[in-house]
């Protein structure tokens, strides 16, 4: 169970050595709360006088034996104690997917790993937002727009590393999925080559989550058994329009706005026929989320002021998410048609 409680003002009293509790210190001082701190059950190491009746007991767990009698006394003169899990080993680094930017699809483990950072390195495409409400951790911006890189591929692996190496807890925070066009095996190699231990947590990718915004399946019983996911950063060559026509399937392709003309045509030169629907689901999750169908043949004008970040659809399946906005249309339709009788 989760209770939202307003510290601002409140007296709260961490318990737990410094290296456990260090992000629980931060979030409490971000939250409001005055802190102290209580390092040893001994006593030792506090800073400032301990509160008489702190408003709440944040038990770190860090592994001391001898808490218990402290808190035992704080739970019978109803204090209320709240249990939490120490800070992770300090120095490494986790590759995080933060799904197509809201914070709704960010996993469980995701959170976690936010919640026990020391820095947060993040994307433009990450689901930055709410991050100050995720993490008391420092935020650095890396993003990138296409064209121009605010901080480089490399100087972000370098900044990773040397911050993990002086021991924090780093987050990389990426769109999506950290391997699906996220650079992360590079990422995941920097931190090997300097030693660094290092993980990755999956994300929801845009390739299948963004179409899903739009109400398009990437397969469809009868419609496609395969997907295909394209990267449209630079034109595809001929015979890869040639392979990804004669597959049949479902054809998903991010980065793709700027490719757009050379890939409708270089599809329908592969003898894909023109009447092939497709969509562009622009901004998926987020504020102006916009769908554009069309079919192969009318996608360059129908999709011209379209921009990124979007994901391009190719296939049948985009007729399925048609036909199912047809009957969302049809039952709001009812229950228009409902409360106008109601009303009368
Ligand atoms: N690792 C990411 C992809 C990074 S490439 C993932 O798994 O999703 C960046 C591309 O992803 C964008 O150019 C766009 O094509 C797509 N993308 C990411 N988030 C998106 C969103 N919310 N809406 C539309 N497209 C998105």
């Amino acid at each position: 169970m989760q209770l939202s409680i307003d510290l601002t003002g409140r007296e709260v009293l961490v318990t737990g050595s410094d290296h456990a509790v260090r992000q629980a210190v931060r979030r409490y001082q971000a939250a409001g709360a005055v802190v102290s701190r209580l390092s040893t059950p001994q006593g030792a190491a506090h800073d400032g006088p301990l509160p008489e009746r702190p408003f709440l007991v944040a038990a770190v767990d860090d592994g001391q034996p001898g808490w218990e009698p402290l808190l035992a006394r704080c739970r019978t003169t109803g204090v209320p104690v709240a249990v939490e899990p120490a800070a992770g080993p300090a120095g490494h680094v986790t590759l995080v997917g933060g799904g197509p930017g809201t914070t709704e699809l960010l996993t469980v483990a995701a959170v976690d790993a936010l919640r026990d950072a020391d820095v947060v390195f993040y994307d433009r495409l990450a689901p930055c937002g709410d991050l100050p409400l995720l993490t008391s951790a420092e935020l650095v911006d890396v993003g990138k727009r296409p064209g121009h890189h605010k901080v480089s591929q490399a100087d972000i692996e370098k900044l990773m590393v040397a911050s993990a190496l002086d021991g924090n807890n780093v987050v990389r925070l990426k769109g999506g999925d950290p391997y699906v066009f996220g650079r992360g095996g590079e990422e995941v190699a920097a931190c090997v080559a300097a030693g660094v231990p290092v993980r990755v947590i999956s994300g929801v990718t845009s390739a299948i989550s963004v179409p899903a915004a739009a109400g398009i399946p990437v397969t469809h019983r009868e419609v496609s058994h395969m997907f295909t996911v394209v990267s449209g950063h630079a034109p595809l060559t001929e015979k890869e329009h040639m392979h990804l026509a004669g597959l049949g399937g479902t054809i998903v392709v991010l980065m793709g706005i700027g490719t757009l003309h050379q890939l409708a045509a270089g599809l329908r030169k592969a003898g894909m026929r023109p009447e092939m629907p497709m969509a562009v689901v622009e901004r998926g999750y987020r504020p102006g989320q916009r769908t554009t169908i069309a079919d192969l043949g009318t996608i360059t004008s129908a999709a011209a002021g379209c921009s990124n970040p979007a994901v391009l659809v190719i296939g049948e399946v985009v007729r399925v998410a048609e036909a199912n906005s047809t009957h969302a249309g049809a039952a709001a339709d009812l229950d228009r048609l409902a409360a106008s009788l109601l009303g009368s």
